[in-house]
């Protein structure tokens, strides 16, 4: 099989999670078909996942961090083949609030999707997850107020993700989606807010997005999105 690097492949829709489309429906061992590297949430939104040099790893609700096995299932995810180009070395302090910011004055990518890798030494690191929901699932947003969030200072890591053009915030997060994944394993998640004070940010642009949608589930095909406040949940969920 030829190994694009081009093209990111997301399987589901951001929005799909708004109503609490949360069945599994891809396996793993299929999902990695298209990539080696990215990030998702699990059957239920069973945690926060990081796909990490062809490994999947799992943080759960209570922050212990597992790697998957090929049976377990997604919703959602975006996956891609590695073929990252350095960015910067960072020198001075990278935040949420300048990440972005660090990214587009350099490259000229704010209308296509790109991934980041940044791997260094964190000042300080908060990230989130969600405990697996049981049936019948709540709306996202009730699931964000229930996370449970985690907190590290002076951690060694990776935070993966991706941006994603402002015009597809709905299919994905508009802006930025990072996760995070320490390299000893004690802390990983949703990121929320972090302090990177050394290390090197790679980027990968693609110029193709490739979206597969859950056609075999019936809940998806017949649910009616037009009712779903899918802005206003991404915005307060993610
Ligand atoms: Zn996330």
């Amino acid at each position: 099989m030829v190994k694009t690097t081009n093209t990111l492949y997301q399987y589901g829709t951001l929005a799909l999670l708004v109503p609490g489309l949360f069945d599994g429906t891809l396996q793993l061992s299929d999902l990695l078909k298209h990539g080696d590297t990215g990030i998702g949430t699990g059957d239920g939104l069973d945690g926060e996942l990081i796909v990490k040099d062809g490994v999947a790893y799992k943080v759960d609700g209570n922050g212990d961090i597992k790697k998957l096995d090929g049976d377990f299932t997604v919703p959602f995810a975006d996956v891609h083949f590695a073929n990252y180009q350095p960015l910067v070395s960072v020198k001075e302090t990278i935040t949420p609030d300048n990440l972005e910011s660090t990214i587009l004055s350099r490259k000229n990518w704010s209308n296509v999707f790109f991934s980041i890798r940044a791997h260094g030494t964190f000042n300080q690191v908060t990230t989130r997850s969600i405990n697996k929901q049981d049936k019948p699932y709540p709306p996202l947003v009730d699931c964000a107020r229930n996370q449970h969030e985690f907190h590290a200072d002076k951690v060694t890591g990776t935070i993966l993700g991706y941006y994603s053009p402002q015009l597809f915030n709905g299919a994905a997060v508009g802006g930025l989606h990072l996760h995070f994944i320490a390299d000893d394993l004690s802390i990983g998640g949703h990121l929320l807010n972090f302090a990177m004070h050394d290390g090197e940010i790679d980027v990968q642009k693609f110029d193709q997005l490739e979206q597969k949608f859950p056609t075999q589930s019936d809940e998806f095909m017949q649910h009616d999105f037009s009712k779903d406040d899918i802005a206003g949940a991404i915005g307060e969920a993610e």
